[in-house]
């Protein structure tokens, strides 16, 4: 089979993880919109939400249709969100990053490369699903992170390289450690918890697919880039003034918001509600791509650092 690899050319290998991550961009984009709303993600088939028309076969091609449409109806021309295409997009880039690590990167045999395409396509895009669906929602659906568990320790155990064990350990421990550090812990400090049920069900399937090595990098780093988002928004919030409502801010109906005295930066920097999902699905995408590149030049930096 490795014969495969040497008769068909790279660039094919490449098409291929374009057409395909854009498809199934597509299919996110009716998750993203749809599990919501809980809808079928089957039916009925995809319409226009304003004429209610239905999108026909040749309107409804990945990227391409969104470009020729130039984001419209057809028929009643009303505006299509630039969120499809960008969804759609970004798992056509991100299925060619999966083929260059897998099937191109040389695998013992060619059906290993395929496999390790396929499942870790599944994980980026359930990441950009549920990325998505918690920017929107503040939920991460456990339709998602339920069967990425089993899928990632199943993974482990048959096909990749970690074995059954680490996973399994690494999966338990993630959910243990937010669940304790960041939703009862903090909640004890705070009087509200720092990240929600989901959030731990999100690092339990980090550790199916990463063990634990890669789901604390996950972890640390949507925490710190979740950090940075919260501090440019503080910024933001406080350049606009008080009465230009916040994006993200949680609609308490409290009356005196913009009452007699300011706000602290503290108050409102916690008032400023962020979903942790989309960061820690960033921190585990980077991990995967360049995880072992960033932890090299950061063990290097802190060896110069003490002069070895
Ligand atoms: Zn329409």
């Amino acid at each position: 089979m490795q014969a495969l690899l040497e008769i068909v050319p790279a660039w094919q290998f490449i098409a291929f993880a374009a057409v395909f991550g854009a498809m199934w961009g597509s299919f996110a984009n009716v998750v993203i919109v749809r599990w919501p709303l809980e809808m079928s993600v089957v039916r009925p088939a995809s319409h226009c939400i304003s004429c209610k028309t239905p999108i026909r076969f040749y309107d409804n091609i990945p990227v391409l249709s969104y470009l020729l449409l130039r984001g419209k109806c057809r028929h009643c021309k009303a505006s299509f969100s630039p969120r499809y295409m960008v969804v759609e997009l970004a798992l056509a880039l991100l299925a060619v990053g999966v083929m260059r690590l897998t099937i191109l990167n040389d695998p013992p045999s060619f059906q290993q490369g395929a496999a390790e395409f396929f499942i870790w396509f599944s994980f980026v895009w359930a990441l950009v699903t549920l990325g998505m669906i918690d920017l929107e929602t503040y939920l991460i659906p456990d339709a998602i992170t339920y069967p990425g568990i089993v899928v990632g320790i199943a993974a482990n155990a048959f096909i990749l390289e970690l074995g059954w064990m680490e996973p399994l350990i690494a999966a338990a421990g993630g959910f243990v450690v937010i669940r304790l550090l960041f939703i009862d812990g903090y909640k004890f400090l705070t009087g509200k918890p720092g990240m929600g049920e989901g959030d731990a069900k999100l690092m339990a399937m980090f550790g199916a697919f990463f063990g634990i090595k890669g789901a604390m990098f996950a972890l640390f780093a949507g925490a710190f880039q979740g950090l940075i988002a919260g501090i440019v928004m503080v910024a933001v919030r406080r350049r606009g003034g008080g009465d230009s409502e916040p994006v993200f801010a949680e609609d308490d109906g409290d009356p005196d918001e913009d009452g007699e005295h300011e706000t602290t930066q503290e108050t409102r920097f916690r008032k400023a509600k962020i979903p942790f999902g989309p960061f820690l699905a960033l921190g585990a995408i980077e991990y995967f791509f360049m995880g072992n590149a960033i932890l090299d030049a950061y063990l290097d930096g802190i060896a110069r650092l003490i002069g070895f």
